[in-house]
């Protein structure tokens, strides 16, 4: 049952060859087993997953069949579940139990989904590698030696490993697709506003946004119906309909226009990625795409921008863990400044602590017009970039990361080394623009991501083309050795 895709699991429901709670079990003994090597999650929710399953056969015996109803899913430890823990891969939140549930994790709640657990992440979403965790790092079932990528890393390699066959993930620089690209599964970061943020925790809010992480481009469109909704809870979710990213999977791509940025295929791109990508691009003109050159001058400023302006509102978001009102502190704090100072130094990971350093700093009344603002124009640039490339083509495609998983440790003692693994994919954040990584290669038994990039809530047209490349292609079925 592990090996089928979310639209057969969902078939064998309908015609009941199997039920909810046997495809429960059946992943929570994958988890059993499995997960003590690859610590893709931070709280398996046993008992609750078998009260849901039980709840959703009932309402399957009923006849109240939904695209999601038994469906086993995992959610990243970022996003509020009342009730059951909730650590943001950190010490800070190691107790914390919300009393109330994200709007995301509700969506999934109503259509009859099963959460299995909550995976493991890098601490606040800070990281590329998973390494920053405070529940330890999760490891690659491509290569237990090597990283998953991050910080979505838990819920990209428990689909991988095929302990759950969805999850969701967040995406603020790349954290949805770099972990897909490094652990072979597809993720989709949607445009910023469709997916609603109440309830997950915040990194950086103007760049953050849900998505979801499955197997495959229909996997991942039956989970943004779920996941796309207009909240008045969030005051950047945007009310706009909510179209059937299922409807449109199988429409021809034929005459389309795929953008290839010239700043995408330059030095820094490891010469086999760039093959596998090519190799991918071609497949699309099988398809009857074509093929544009295309520039975005403004990209060497994406980096640079990103690390002002994500650490600045990481600073200001992370303000509210005083060790007062929840989560840890430190003992016998003997004044206010020795709490503060003690709970945050004690609970938050280096990494952590890094940026809000960096945030504090670049925010700070001498600093904000050298820094902040001008890390703001830059974004300005880049958003213009894409709105003119995005006049000519109808998508933009390209590598999702410059190479294939790495060694744990091998970038440890570098933050900046870290900080370019997301160089293609953090732009789309600045831009607030959706986009998605499938798998499309193997380097040596590692997979390599082909990214597509598309206009503001044209998440249709990215899923039909992956669709229609998965149609053609073997990647997104190929196993990891090591789980099979
Ligand atoms: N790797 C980037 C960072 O460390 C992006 C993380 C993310 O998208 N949450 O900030």
């Amino acid at each position: 049952m592990h090996n089928m895709s979310i639209a057969q699991l969902n078939e064998g429901l309908r015609l009941k060859a199997f039920s909810s709670r046997e495809l429960t079990e059946h992943f929570l003994c994958r988890i059993s087993t499995l997960n003590p090597e690859i610590n893709a999650l931070i709280t398996i929710a046993e008992d609750s997953a078998l009260k849901e399953a039980d709840e959703a056969d009932r309402s399957i015996q009923n006849g109240a069949m939904t695209d999601l109803c038994g469906i086993p899913i995992l959610h990243k430890d970022i996003f509020c579940t009342e009730g059951i823990l909730t650590t943001c891969g950190s010490r800070m939140l190691s107790n914390f139990v919300p009393p109330y549930t994200a709007t995301v994790v509700k969506n999934f709640k109503e259509m009859g989904a099963v959460m299995l657990g909550k995976t493991n992440m890098d601490e606040f979403a800070m990281g590329s590698s998973n390494e920053t965790s405070y529940y330890g790092a999760v490891k690659n079932p491509w290569n237990t030696r090597k990283v998953p990528g991050g910080s979505s890393g838990g819920s990209a390699a428990a689909v991988a490993a095929r302990l759950a066959p969805g999850a969701t993930g967040t995406d603020t620089g790349g954290s949805i697709r770099q972990p897909a690209a490094l652990c072979g599964v597809s993720g989709l970061k949607p445009t910023y506003g469709r997916v609603s943020r109440w309830g997950m925790i915040a990194f950086a809010s103007s760049l953050d946004q849900g998505g979801p992480i499955a197997r495959t481009a229909e996997d991942c469109a039956i989970l943004l119906n779920c996941m796309a909704s207009y909240d008045p809870r969030d005051s950047t979710s945007v009310n706009q309909a909510v179209p059937n990213y299922v409807a449109s999977l199988n429409d021809s791509i034929k005459g389309l226009k795929v953008g290839l940025p010239k700043e995408y295929f330059s030095s820094g791109l490891n010469a086999e990625v760039e093959r596998a990508v090519r190799g991918a691009l071609n497949n699309l003109v099988d398809l009857g795409a074509e093929l544009v050159e295309i520039n975005l001058p403004n990209s060497h400023l994406s980096v640079p921008a990103y690390y002002v302006i994500a650490p600045a509102e990481a600073s200001a978001n992370l303000s509210r863990f005083d060790g007062v009102r929840y989560g840890y502190r430190c003992d016998d704090p003997v004044d206010l400044n020795d709490l503060y100072c003690r709970t945050r130094g004690e609970a938050f990971g280096e990494e952590v602590q890094r940026r809000i350093l960096i945030g504090t700093y670049c925010l700070s009344a001498g600093y904000y017009d050298a820094y902040y603002l001008k890390a703001q124009k830059a974004r300005q640039l880049i958003q213009r970039d894409f709105a003119a490339s995005l006049e000519k083509v109808d998508l933009i495609a390209g590598p999702t990361c410059p190479s294939p998983a790495f060694e744990f440790g091998s970038k440890g003692g570098d933050p900046v080394a870290m900080y370019l693994e997301d160089i293609y994919t953090i732009a789309t954040n600045l831009a607030g623009l959706p986009g998605m990584s499938i798998p499309c290669g193997l380097i040596g038994g590692d997979p390599v991501g082909l990214q597509l990039i598309g206009n503001y809530f044209e998440e249709s047209k990215i899923l039909n083309v992956a669709h229609q490349f998965q149609n053609i292609t073997n990647w997104h079925n190929v196993l990891p050795l090591s789980v099979s």
